[in-house]
This record gives C-alpha cells, sequence and structure tokens, in this order.
C-alpha cells in the first residue's frame, strides 16, 4: 500500500523534531504534527525559559558580591514583566528557528492537535493521513494531587507567565522542578516556602548532595518544610491563600505553586483504535527499539516515561531515525552515566552512583569529599560552601560517581561525564593536571577518602 509518508511523528518538542529533521535527512517523506508549541516542553515551559529565570534570579547575589569587589550600587530594583516579555521574544525566536529547521529539513509541518484513527492513520484539522510509520512523542504534563482547592494551585506551565511577581509563594514537591523555582521566586524576592512531604527531598540524589542544598538553601533564605503536606486550599476573601496541612497546621501564601511530578501526554490521542499497550504507570510501553506492541508505531521521550531529559529524548530521537532509514549508522542509546543538574542556587551536577547506589549494588567504595568556601565569595560576606564528592570502587579504582553543589556545577558536571563513561580511574583523575586557580580543580586534587 502506498503512504502518504513514511514517517508520521506526532509532538514537535525535543525528541520528536530531532527524529523528524534526521528522518527527512536520510531521505525519508516525513510529517510532523504540532498542536501547541514548536520545539515542546523544553523550549517553551521548559529548560529553556527555566535556565533564563535562574540567570536573573542570580543576579541578587552577585549585586551583593559586587560591593566586596569595590562596587557602590544603588539599591538595584527588580522588573518581572520585564523578564517575562524578554524571556517570551527569545522564545518566539527560538520557535521560529524550529520552523525553518524543519521546513528546511524537508518536513511537512502540520499545526494542529493530531489524533490516531488506526495503526496507519492519523487525522489532524478533519484531514487523514497516512503512514508506514507512526511516532508518538507528545512528551509530558503536569501533575497535581486531587487535592481539594487544586484549582487554585498553578504549576510550571503558568509559573512562566504570571503577570506579577508574588510577594510570598509555596513550592510544593522536592524534585528537580520544586528546588529550581523555589531557588528562581527566592532570588527574584519573593517570600518563598517550599513544601516536601518526605524527610529530605530530592530523592535518588546522593545523601549528601541533598544535605548540603538543603543548608545552602536555608542560608539563602528560602523556608525549607519536610514532611509537610497539604490537605486543602481555601481562597480568602482578600485573594490569598490559606493552605491547610495534613498535621493540622496552616500557611498562608500568594500563590501556591505545585511541582509533583509529570503524567504522560495521551489526550484524546486516539490510542482505542490500536494496540498500544500502557505500563502500570500509564506511560507507552516499548521494547529497545522504542516499539509499541502495535509493530507501526513507535514512541520516545517523556511519553514512555524513563529518564524525562532532553538530551535522552535527542538521542532516543536519533536513533530511531538511524534504525529505520539509515540502519549502518544505527547504535543503541547508551543509558549509562547520563549527566545530569538541578539549576537550583547554587547549582546541582551529578554524574554516575550515588554513594548509596553504589554500596546498594554491592561495591566495596571509597568516598572523598571537599567542602570549601569558593575563592569569589572571600571579598564578600557571603558563607556559601561549595561541595564535592567521589564514589570510587576501591577494587578496581574505577570512579563510579562525581557530584558537586556550587556555582557551574552543571558546566562542571559535563566534562566529568566524559571521563567516568571513558572508564577514568581515581588514578586518572589523579594523575590529571588542575586548573588554578578554579573550583573544578578540586576534583582532581581529592587525595584522603573520608572514613564512614
Ligand atoms: P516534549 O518536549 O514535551 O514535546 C511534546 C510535544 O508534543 C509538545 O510540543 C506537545 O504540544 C506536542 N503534542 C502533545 N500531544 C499532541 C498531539 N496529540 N498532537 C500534536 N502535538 C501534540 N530537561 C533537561 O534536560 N534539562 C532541563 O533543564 C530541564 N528543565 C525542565 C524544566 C521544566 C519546568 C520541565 C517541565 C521540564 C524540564 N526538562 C529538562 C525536561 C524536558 O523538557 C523533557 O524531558 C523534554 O522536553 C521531553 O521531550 P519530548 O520530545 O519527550 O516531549
Ligand atoms: P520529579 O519526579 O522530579 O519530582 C516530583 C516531586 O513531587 C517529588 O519530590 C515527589 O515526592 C513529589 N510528589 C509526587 N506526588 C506528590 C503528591 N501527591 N503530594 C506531594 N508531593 C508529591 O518531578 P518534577 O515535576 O520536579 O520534574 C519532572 C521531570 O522533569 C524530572 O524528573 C526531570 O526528569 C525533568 N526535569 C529536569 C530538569 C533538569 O534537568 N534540570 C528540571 C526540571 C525537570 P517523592 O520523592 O516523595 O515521591
Amino acid at each position: 500500500m502506498a503512504y502518504d509518508f513514511d514517517l508520521f511523528v506526532i509532538g514537535a518538542g525535543s525528541g520528536g523534531v530531532r527524529a523528524a529533521r534526521f528522518a527527512a535527512g536520510f531521505g525519508a517523506r516525513v510529517a510532523v504534527a504540532e498542536s501547541r508549541y514548536l520545539g515542546g516542553t523544553c523550549v517553551n515551559v521548559g529548560c529553556v525559559p527555566k535556565k533564563l529565570l535562574v540567570y536573573g534570579a542570580h543576579f541578587a547575589e552577585d549585586f551583593e558580591h559586587a560591593k566586596g569587589f569595590g562596587w557602590s550600587l544603588d539599591s538595584p530594583e527588580f522588573d518581572w514583566p520585564t523578564l517575562i516579555a524578554n524571556k517570551d521574544r527569545e522564545i518566539q525566536r527560538l520557535n521560529g528557528i524550529y520552523r525553518k529547521l524543519l521546513l528546511d529539513s524537508g518536513v511537512t509541518l502540520l499545526e494542529g492537535h493530531a489524533r490516531l484513527t488506526g495503526p496507519h492513520t492519523i487525522e489532524i484539522n478533519g484531514k487523514q493521513y497516512s503512514a508506514e510509520r507512526i511516532l508518538i512523542a507528545t512528551g509530558g504534563w503536569p501533575q497535581v494531587p486531587d487535592v481539594p482547592g487544586r484549582e487554585h494551585a498553578i504549576t510550571s506551565n503558568e509559573a512562566f507567565h504570571l503577570k506579577v511577581l508574588p510577594k510570598r509563594i509555596v513550592v510544593v514537591g522536592g524534585g528537580y522542578i520544586a528546588v529550581e523555582f523555589a531557588s528562581i521566586f527566592n532570588g527574584l524576592g519573593a517570600q518563598t516556602l517550599q513544601a516536601y512531604r518526605g524527610d529530605l527531598f530530592l530523592r535518588g540524589f546522593d545523601g549528601s548532595v541533598r544535605k548540603h542544598l538543603h543548608e545552602e538553601l536555608l542560608k539563602r533564605g528560602v523556608e525549607v518544610r519536610f514532611n509537610c503536606d497539604i490537605e486543602r486550599i481555601d481562597k480568602q476573601a482578600d485573594g490569598s491563600l490559606k493552605l491547610t496541612l495534613k498535621d493540622g497546621g496552616t500557611l498562608e501564601t500568594d500563590c501556591v505553586f505545585y511541582a509533583t511530578g509529570r503524567r504522560p501526554m495521551l489526550d484524546n490521542l486516539g490510542l482505542e483504535s490500536v494496540d498500544v499497550q500502557l505500563d502500570k504507570e500509564g506511560y507507552i510501553q516499548v521494547d529497545e527499539h522504542y516499539q509499541t506492541s502495535e509493530p507501526s508505531i513507535l514512541a520516545l521521550g517523556d511519553v514512555i516515561g524513563g529518564v524525562q531529559l532532553t538530551p535522552v529524548a535527542l538521542a532516543e530521537g536519533m536513533a530511531i531515525a538511524r534504525r529505520l532509514f539509515q540502519p549502518e549508522h544505527y547504535r543503541p542509546v547508551d543509558y549509562n552515566h547520563i549527566p545530569t543538574a538541578v539549576f537550583s542556587l547554587p547549582n546541582i551536577g551529578t554524574v554516575g552512583l550515588t554513594e548509596e547506589q553504589a554500596v546498594e549494588q554491592g561495591h566495596s567504595i571509597q568516598v572523598f569529599e571537599s567542602r570549601f568556601r569558593p575563592m569569589k565569595l572571600t571579598l564578600t560576606d557571603d558563607q556559601e560552601r561549595t561541595f564535592m564528592k567521589l564514589v570510587v570502587d576501591s577494587s578496581t579504582d574505577r570512579v563510579l560517581g562525581c557530584h558537586m553543589v556550587g556555582p557551574d556545577a552543571g558546566e562542571i558536571v559535563q566534562s566529568l561525564a566524559i571521563a567516568l563513561k571513558a572508564g577514568a580511574t581515581k588514578r586518572v583523575f589523579d594523575d590529571t593536571m588542575g586548573v588554578h586557580p578554579t573550583a573544578a580543580e578540586e576534583f582532581v586534587t581529592m587525595r584522603s577518602p573520608v572514613s564512614r
């Protein structure tokens, strides 16, 4: 049967655009459907605008630090609408770049909501298209628990478009988004409280990293409450919000921001017309080739519920395009040693195993740690401390994990990921010359293991 397209991609986000562009580049006839915004979550309501807001928030401490270096500044003022308008302009520019990238690579762009109508057919804007293969790359969506009054809460989607900066904000959750936005709002001047339901936030990160970031956030004035769970949200006559906690306490705030995880975006996707199975958490189930239980349909990125990071979706998109249309260059995605950063203030950067994971996996380990006051702060009153840690297998000497909390941790961990991927031992770290004077050189000068 002759199909309209060789590949029809649903979703022009990180993974969908990568798969579509490369498949078209390899000679396939490709269409991509997008219902909302080109570039997907990362470009519009994720990585990019978030990082711009983090930069904005960082100025608060830059102005303070500048005083120690002889600069005097009249009290600096911050204007939220200016930051948001400038951020929106940049996102519009990026949307245009994505459009051009797709069109220049020969992809047919269809703007509208796509619905599957069969294993090889899709409906969009009232028209039917057929394709030999369909790739679901529809990403995720914020998930808010079913608490009474949840309609008064915002999520990351709305946070990027608030008309005014709230005077007081409660950020609910203890994952990436909650920690990053607590830092953003605090840095920009909102009175910020982060409420997490467990004993210590950032579950899954290295224990020392979680503790260190907690201490640093407290120093910067974020009120962090652990074992704090919200029972209901009530809007009061003056427009403020009253949060009733499960322990009977209450909080009053102007804005409550839920960052309590994301669900796969499958709304009105027409999955009932095909045999695509979901896993027990509701994500699309795929095999090692991103193949669903329906032979003509593949899926990638956040909608399959793996590691929900842009570079991972990009790598999956590339692997799919190569396997289908340039198999001689196919390489499976390597999910080992995925570096990641949490862009809190200060940043976390991490790659490889945490101390807890290394022990759990049966490694006998040595741990090296360093805590120090960054040189840049020595002329200031800022008492922030940087934290670095190496987890090393004591029998093979291989470095299993590198962890950092401090300025530019995200930048520093990228190069450490190459070393770990290459199988570097602690000896290789020790034999590497430092770059002096930097914070990063500490990773090659940690000599004595800490005793546990
Ligand atoms: P998405 O990028 O979400 O793209 C899916 C696209 O499909 C969307 O454009 C959507 O509109 C479209 N779509 C959905 N349904 C349909 C339909 N039926 N028809 C047509 N189109 C449809 N990752 C990092 O690596 N670093 C970060 O710093 C980072 N920060 C983040 C900050 C926030 C606030 C959030 C929410 C996420 C962040 N992420 C970050 C995660 C990253 O954004 C995602 O992992 C990545 O975008 C996933 O890509 P994807 O292609 O799977 O889906
Ligand atoms: P996460 O899964 O990282 O964190 C969700 C948080 O919400 C956890 O602390 C979880 O607690 C808590 N939670 C879940 N359900 C409830 C509930 N019912 N009540 C109270 N708390 C609850 O999700 P995020 O939304 O922060 O981010 C989604 C994903 O996006 C991340 O996992 C990451 O992959 C990606 N991302 C990446 C970024 C980056 O690379 N810098 C930045 C932002 C997002 P518990 O731990 O107890 O389950």
